[in-house]
């Protein structure tokens, strides 16, 4: 079974720059911030606009990743040998898996 994602809220201890887990945006982390885990692996910090949009607003957030992922796959075609296309979209559809289910179940979350 899948270990649960848990949003925690608290004032955050340390300052400084990070990247959010779920749109990768690098922003500067202060005051309250909400971190995420999975069980009891820390993902990180999510951003003001992941934070904010609430868990509909985050899962989009995600899937418009794994949708730029796509694309990508996509437009890789045109430039990639056989080789490499293979290698490079079996490691892509992978992610893009993970994308969508981890969107699917941040849905399901509350904060
Ligand atoms: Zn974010």
């Amino acid at each position: 079974m899948a270990k649960e994602l848990t949003l925690e809220l608290s004032k955050s201890q340390s300052e400084g720059q990070r990247v959010c887990p779920l749109c990768k945006a690098i922003f500067r982390l202060f005051g309250t911030a909400g971190m995420l885990s999975v069980g009891d692996v820390v993902l990180g910090h999510l951003c003001e606009k992941c934070l904010l949009s609430g868990p509909k607003g985050a899962a989009a957030r995600v899937r418009a990743r794994a949708n730029e992922l796509r694309s990508l796959l996509a437009s890789s075609d045109r430039f990639l040998s056989g080789e490499e296309w293979v290698r490079l979209h079996r490691s892509i559809w992978k992610r893009v898996d993970d994308w969508d289910s981890l969107a699917a179940r941040i849905e399901k979350m509350r904060w």
